[in-house]
């Protein structure tokens, strides 16, 4: 009886090892080679039964369908135009998903199913910011290696996304902290170095006193003191790396135009607030007395450098420090060299000039400003009378440009983006430090810089400080004696570049192959939370621009749309007057209101980010584990669109649990009413059927139409499932005596709403599928009755149904005209304004007036709207 199938099974929880299938109706559950238990079979792949819904089910069907579903994509290697790619941003690997990443992978899934269905070669990469903080601090607490700590999260987390049923294509997998990838980024920051986007400057970092050691900002606390030694911080000056962002924010700014609202919503502000105006140049003045120092100042008017006669500085300035102040003047010990003619400029403190927005230094040009001139005065300095320099402003930004010493349009508040990070668990910077040839790149020939195995990481510094066999080298200019870099890169960089290695993932000979970038470019559609709205896309943004300009990739922009999705937000519980929240296990909800069991004390009730320290969390596992996973798929994508927060809270489990429940049902009837003998149709009946058919073509269309538009262009999903919803209400009603066996429409309506369902819950509605075809007369040639659910295409709105051009004039809904499908799908913009000028409203009351202007948005299969702006009406004489 016990056939030879054995099923590799992993149920979550971790108790069982395997299952045998038995016969068709029974399963043995093995625990450790002992039989436990025997569970029923129930569900209808199994049993060719339709019985009813029961959460254990849900699960058995799950497993069925679980690698049924998530077949290997097979994507082509150079995409072609028909490519469509979506991408999530990948996780840091923190140990288990949480209820975000559930939401935004469940978005990107349902995504790139439905483009699957609309023909599209969809790409669906996945990957794990997986250097950082967080997991260096994780793996020294817990005595792991970081490395031990961070590959098990990603065995985990990858674990729970295949089981949530997400498509993604894995062979496209890459984890930034591998050397296959590092290797690359670090290539990349190489050729920062070899493109002049690169340099070394002092800037002030967060130093433990105590622990003698360098703090991110997140171990500094509100009071300015230690997370771990709690003593307080200082503030020291260390030479580190920066990449010269600032010298493409012009082009970045410009970039920005060709966004559109509808694509980039409110980012763009987001953006063009970070860059600021590009008003303005900046340059870099180098110190005499230091060298390789310099100072970057930024001024609208270049011409000023013709005559400026000293450097001003705000007192916070880098440079303002002990070693180069004099205890007697303003002035300090260093001279700036002006690089246009050569002249020795001496640096000053002066609080109370002017200065431009977030700029700390500027030039001493007399021309510029009173304070100026009367400071230059004070100095003893002034303009020599006999100097003509007649160089233009381009003139000396193009010198300025030629000879690498700035010259660049930019804002003044932009800084360049500090990069050195002071850690362990990083992508090494590719450098070595010799004291007679200065700093030296690695060749090229020598990535990756591998980051040494560590285990129980230094507490305090990074590791690499430790380890003479990494830091110690020698020279590749002169073979000297040297040091390496011991700083390792923020992990920001890692992410600025990934959504090109996922097109290239096995590349050995080069970061991504340029055509293939070319041909899958840019990213159709970015998801991800707001918290990476401005920093993370700039500086992806940035790195776009860079390898546009080395011509590594045609596309300057990367990303065409984006979706921002809010956050899940649990419901937490305070003590009334107190910081103090609590597990919702020490809540009294039996009163009005909920109070503290112990104390009785009054509770502030709120919606915040879950967290673990507010009690207010949800575990993904609890969930699935209860209702399975196409319940838990649909309850984050209903009620509330993507972009907004989501209150998770079991009040709102109902509405997704009754949809399923009535689908079941009406499956079940259905597959009930073609069982019944053939009957043949009275008189009567037929003019019952004719009434039905149209109600249910019309249901068809209508919320087909509806639900793919909020799926293909506005991505509100959870309006797609109300659609749905729809649908479903209307297969629900069927008069009394009232044989499904002979409606065409009603088949073609059923066949469409498991279609709809598939990208959004692909196990239930596979599972629904496969009674569909068996029991179905195919009345209808809409499908591929051979074919799973997930391999249909997705499904038309009927040539002949009706749909809408609304128009608005001046801004007020005017009328609405119903045109054929095949009508609609072939009108533009001049069509539309003749049918809009023979409406009768239209003619009785604007036909008068002139008109001004005309929108005209087009969405074929859909709708169509004509928006028209006229004369405003003439006055009527007043009567006299
Ligand atoms: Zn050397």
């Amino acid at each position: 009886m016990i056939t030879n199938s054995i099923q590799k099974y992993t149920w979550f929880d971790g108790c069982f090892d395997f299952i045998l299938t038995a016969s068709e109706m029974s399963v043995f559950f093995f625990y450790r080679r002992f039989p436990i238990a025997i569970i029923k079979r129930h569900f209808y792949n199994e049993t060719k039964k339709w019985e009813p819904l029961t959460a254990e089910m849900k699960h058995q069907i799950e497993n069925y369908w679980s690698d049924k579903i998530n077949r290997k994509s097979e994507s082509a290697a150079v995409p072609s135009k028909n490519k469509y790619y979506i991408l999530s941003m990948f996780p840091y690997p923190s140990g288990k998903l949480h209820m975000g990443h559930v939401r935004v992978y469940t978005i990107s899934d349902s995504l790139a199913r439905f483009y699957r269905m609309q023909g599209k070669e969809v790409i669906h990469p996945m990957g794990w910011d997986a250097f950082g903080l967080p997991a260096e601090n994780a793996a020294i607490s817990q005595n792991l290696s970081s490395e031990t700590w961070t590959k098990s999260n990603i065995e985990y987390m990858k674990k729970q996304l295949m089981k949530l049923g997400i498509s993604f294509d894995w062979q496209r997998e890459i984890a930034t902290c591998s050397p296959d990838y590092y290797r690359w980024t670090q290539f990349i920051f190489l050729k920062l170095y070899e493109e002049g986007f690169l340099y070394q400057k002092e800037a002030l970092v967060n130093w433990d006193p105590v622990d003698q050691t360098v703090l991110a900002e997140e171990q500094v606390d509100a009071n300015g003191c230690s997370w771990r030694s709690g003593a307080k911080v200082q503030k020291l000056p260390l030479k580190q790396w920066f990449i010269k962002t600032t010298k493409l924010s012009q082009s970045l700014a410009e970039g920005l135009q060709e966004m559109t609202e509808e694509n980039w919503g409110d980012i763009i502000k987001l953006q063009r607030h970070w860059i600021g105006e590009c008003e303005g140049y900046n340059f870099d003045l180098p110190l005499k007395e230091v060298d390789q120092t310099n100072v970057t100042i930024w001024t609208r008017n270049p011409e000023s450098l013709k005559s400026t006669l000293f450097i001003a500085l705000k007192s916070s300035h880098i440079l303002v420090k002990p070693d180069y102040r004099n205890p007697s003047s303003t002035i300090l010990k260093i001279n700036a060299v002006n690089p246009l003619n050569g002249h020795l400029l001496p640096v000053v403190i002066a609080d109370d000039l002017d200065y431009p927005e977030g700029s700390e230094s500027l030039l001493g040009d007399p021309l510029a400003d009173k304070k100026i001139s009367e400071l230059a005065t004070q100095l003893n300095l002034q303009l020599s009378a006999n100097e003509h320099d007649q160089r233009t402003a381009e003139e000396i930004c193009q010198k300025a440009l030629s000879e690498d010493w700035g010259g660049y349009k930019a804002s003044s508040k932009l800084r360049d983006w500090l990069v050195s990070r002071q850690r362990y668990w990083g992508t090494p910077i590719p450098m070595i430090h010799c004291k007679t040839c200065g700093t030296q790149p690695v060749p090229v020939n020598q990535l990756p810089v591998f980051l040494p195995a560590s285990k129980g990481e230094a507490k305090g510094h990074s590791a690499l400080l430790n380890n003479p066999d990494f830091y110690n080298v020698s020279c590749p200019k002169c073979g000297g004696e040297a040091k390496r870099e011991t700083d390792t890169m923020d992990t920001f960089v890692d992410s600025t570049w990934y959504f090109l290695r996922y097109l290239d993932p096995t590349n050995l000979e080069a970061p991504f192959d340029p055509k293939r970038a070319a041909a899958a470019m840019p990213v159709d559609i970015y998801i991800g939370g707001k918290e990476h709205a401005v920093l993370h896309l700039y500086f992806a943004r940035f790195m776009s621009h860079f390898f546009h300009l080395l011509g590594w990739s045609t596309e300057r922009e990367p990303f065409k749309r984006l979706l921002v999705q809010g956050m899940v937000m649990g419901r937490s519980y305070r003590v009334k007057g107190c910081g103090k929240y609590l597990k919702p296990e020490e809540v009294d909800f039996t009163g009005e209101k909920p109070v503290e069991k112990s104390t009785k004390k009054p509770l502030a009730v709120s919606w915040e980010k879950m967290s673990k320290s507010k009690f207010n969390g949800v575990e993904p596992e609890s969930v699935w584990n209860e209702h399975g996973i196409d319940t838990m798929r649909l309850l984050i994508l209903a009620d509330v669109s993507p972009r907004s927060s989501r209150h998770w809270s079991k009040d709102t489990f109902p509405g997704i649990l009754n949809w399923q429940d009535r689908l079941w049902s009406i499956m079940k009837r259905w597959i009930e009413h073609q069982k019944q003998e053939k009957t043949a149709i009275s008189s009567f009946d037929k003019a019952l059927l004719e009434k039905q058919e149209n109600l249910w073509y019309d249901a068809r269309n209508f919320y087909l139409k509806g639900a793919t538009f909020s799926i293909h262009h506005s991505q509100q999903l959870s309006v797609a499932i109300s659609k749905m919803q729809g649908l479903t209400n209307n297969l629900k009603k069927v008069p009394n005596n009232f044989s499904l066996k002979n409606s065409l429409q009603y088949e073609r309506a059923l066949g469409v709403q498991i279609i709809m369902l598939a990208p959004l819950a692909p196990h239930f509605a596979s599972e629904m599928w496969t009674a569909f075809v068996d029991n179905a007369p195919r009345l209808s040639t809409d499908f591929a009755w051979a074919k799973t659910v997930l391999d249909q295409s997705w499904p038309q709105v009927d040539y002949d149904y009706n749909l809408d051009l609304v128009c608005f004039v001046n801004n007020q809904q005017g009328c609405t005209i119903k045109l054929p499908r095949s009508q609609l799908d072939t009108l533009d913009e001049a069509r539309a304004l003749r049918l809009l000028q023979q409406d009768h409203l239209f003619i009785k009351y604007n036909s008068a007036q002139k008109i001004l202007s005309t929108k005209f948005d087009h969405y074929p299969g859909m709708d169509a709207t004509l928006a028209v702006i006229t004369e405003p009406k003439k006055k009527q004489k007043a009567c006299s």
